[in-house]
Parts: C-alpha cells; structure tokens; sequence
C-alpha cells in the first residue's frame, strides 16, 4: 500500500479520513506524511503529520484517545486514505465523539444513529433503575426480556398479517429495541449477529466487482 500512494501528487501530505469502525461515523480529517504513514502502520494507532505542530503527532499522546487502527483502505487514484478505527474515548478535543458535530440539523445517519442506540442501551445495564425503563428491564433478567421479545414479535406478525404498515413499523420498532437489549443482557451485540449473517451470505456480490476475496 505505501508504494502505490502518489506521494508527488499529495505534495507528501496525504489526506487521511478517519472512520469509527463500528458506527461508520467520520471522527476526523488529518495529514500523514510518509514517516507519519509508517509509524500507524507499526504501531496500529493513528499518527499524523501536524501542520500546526509541524511535527509527527499521534492522536491521543497527551490525552490518551488513542485511534486504534482497524483496517484501511486507500481511495481510487491512491491520493486519500481512508482508516477504519475503534477511538479511545472522544476523538475531538472539545469532548465531542466526532471533530463533526456541527451540523445544522439532525441529519446523523441512520446506521449510525442505531449503532449509537446500542452503545446507549449497552450503557445502561448498570443504570438507576428508577429513572430508566431499560435499566428496570436489565434488573429483571434475561427470562422477563425473552418473554418481552416473544410478545413483541406476535404483535409484529398480527400487524402483517392485517397488512398495517404503520403497525408493522412500530412492532418491529419495539422488537428491535427489546432484541438489542436480549442481546446486551446476555453479553452479546448486534456485531455478533451481523458476523453470523456475514458468513451464512459469503459470495452474494456485494462487492462491486462481484469478487468475494
Ligand atoms: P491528543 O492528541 O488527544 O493528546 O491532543 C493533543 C493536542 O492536539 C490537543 O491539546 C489539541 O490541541 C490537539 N487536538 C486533539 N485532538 C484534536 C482533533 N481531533 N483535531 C485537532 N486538534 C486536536
Ligand atoms: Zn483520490
Ligand atoms: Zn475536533
Ligand atoms: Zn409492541
């Protein structure tokens, strides 16, 4: 990967978009320059080039929200990269998760949003019971929640079968819910299911060039 980037082109400062490997949320744009490169990939923690600092800087050294490196991809002409990371607590240094966070209005994306959900939910476990309806559902055990999604999902399979759509939406909405908090109780996650959906769906094309390396 290093050889193929157009370091010329880049005038050695190669745009980089940082990606939370989870949610897809854009965290932040930095510069690297070859030694910046070379030091993220040693060291699996994103380092850039600073051009404030005018020296390399890793992400997180003073702070310690560290971008741990997860995968990366290089753009279609090899002049940007693009780095999928689990942060280490917030990545802005306002405290905010993402150095995007100003936009006009609430326009997040939808898997991300629900991803987010997840971690909300995840959050809660240990929560007042008093003030959060998730919490009590916790406290009461993996049985009571099982029991919630069984009749969740009868309620979602009347609603289609009278064919109302609005209906259909709003159990699937309440299933959803109560599925990712089974899910959170019984130490498990949505990445979980997705993996074992990735597997039983091996080769279907979803790769653009119909490859399934
Ligand atoms: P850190 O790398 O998180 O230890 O932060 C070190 C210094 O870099 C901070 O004091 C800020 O000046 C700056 N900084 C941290 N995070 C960002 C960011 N996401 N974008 C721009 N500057 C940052
Ligand atoms: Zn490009
Ligand atoms: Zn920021
Ligand atoms: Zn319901």
């Amino acid at each position: 990967m290093k050889t193929k980037i157009n370091w010329q082109k880049v005038d050695n400062l190669l745009p980089v978009i940082v990606q939370h490997a989870q949610t897809c949320e854009v965290l932040m744009l930095g510069y690297m320059n070859p030694e910046a490169l070379e030091k993220t990939l040693a060291e699996k923690k994103v380092t850039f080039f600073s051009r404030t600092k005018q020296r390399l800087w890793t992400k997180g050294e003073t702070s310690g929200h560290f971008l741990n490196v997860v995968d990366m991809s290089l753009d279609c002409d090899d002049d940007t990269l693009l780095i999928l990371a689990n942060p280490i607590g917030p990545t802005c240094h306002t405290g905010a998760e993402s150095c995007f966070h100003q936009f006009e209005s609430q326009s997040e994306g939808d898997w991300t949003w629900f991803a987010k959900l997840e971690r909300v939910l995840a959050g809660l476990k240990f929560a007042d019971q008093e003030s959060s309806y998730t919490a009590k559902l916790y406290a009461k055990g993996v049985k009571k929640i099982a029991q919630k999604v069984g009749e969740e999902g009868v309620e979602t399979a009347l609603a289609a079968v009278s064919q109302d759509k609005d209906e259909v939406v709003s159990e699937v909405a309440d299933l959803t819910y109560h599925l990712t908090v089974l899910l959170q109780s019984m130490d498990l996650e949505w990445g979980d299911v997705i993996a074992k959906l990735k597997e039983r769906h091996q080769g279907i094309g979803l790769h653009p060039e119909g490859s399934n390396k």
